[in-house]
């Protein structure tokens, strides 16, 4: 199966869904990871060190590849044709079985307008007359994933045997989350901020019977054909 991960800025795939993306790759399936921007609108942290980071994360994560689309961050647009271009385009490239995406209700403007893009791209990307010089696609499913949001999820994944991956993955984004000489004090570099990621992963968790959890929504109804798949 092959998995194609949006993230809008070059750490949010590690911050809403690291367990899930690493547990998919451990799993032998083949993760995509793709960053809209380059996040230069950041208190800390250049592009440069940004994208290097983003490929460190990504070989922790055991992610194939990982690519960024080069859009300009505070400035995602779900209107933007250029940006849906680039999107549809992206996915066709790709064609993966499944698209994460992040949740169009997150307080972060460009999360929002990026999770809109991404749902709009995705139907697009399976019309044939929306052109892009590359075929039609379309994905079975789209999973998305909450970031800040409190939302009654469809599903959890037990992501107890990757949470200490998905913190490594967290921690190779230097710039972000480890605050001191040079920095600019932000909420995700205080010394609270790796407690709270673990807490809200155990809430989660504790909700299936796992240690730790990651939850997510589904773009359109699960299809089920086998209750075999209830014993999971
Ligand atoms: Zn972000």
């Amino acid at each position: 199966m092959r998995l194609l991960v949006f993230g809008i800025h070059p750490d949010d795939i590690e911050l809403s869904c690291g367990g899930s993306v690493a547990l998919a790759a451990r799993q032998g399936h083949e993760v995509i990871l793709a960053d809209l921007s380059t996040g230069e609108a950041s208190s800390n942290g250049t592009p440069e060190e940004r994208a290097k980071e983003a490929m460190e994360a990504s070989k922790i994560l055991g992610a194939t590849q990982r690519v960024n689309l080069g859009f300009h961050d505070t400035k995602i647009q779900c209107e933007d044709p250029q940006q849906l271009h680039a999107v549809v385009s992206c996915v066709r490239r790709f064609k993966p079985d499944f698209v994460f995406i992040p949740h169009k209700e997150d307080p972060h403007p460009d999360h929002a307008s990026g999770g809109e893009l991404i749902e709009r791209s995705l139907y697009f990307a399976g019309v044939q007359g929306y052109q892009t010089g590359a075929d039609a696609w379309a994905v079975k499913q789209g999973l998305i994933y909450i970031g800040r949001l409190e939302i009654d999820p469809d599903f959890i994944v037990d992501i107890t045997s990757t949470f200490e991956v998905r913190v490594r993955a967290i921690k190779a984004h230097r710039t972000q989350f480890i605050g001191g000489e040079g920095r600019k004090p932000t909420p995700i570099n205080s010394p609270e901020f790796l407690p709270f990621i673990e807490a809200r992963s155990r809430c989660y968790g504790f909700r299936i019977g796992a240690r730790y959890g990651e939850p997510f929504l589904t773009l359109k109804p699960m299809a089920l054909s086998d209750f075999n798949l209830f014993m999971g």
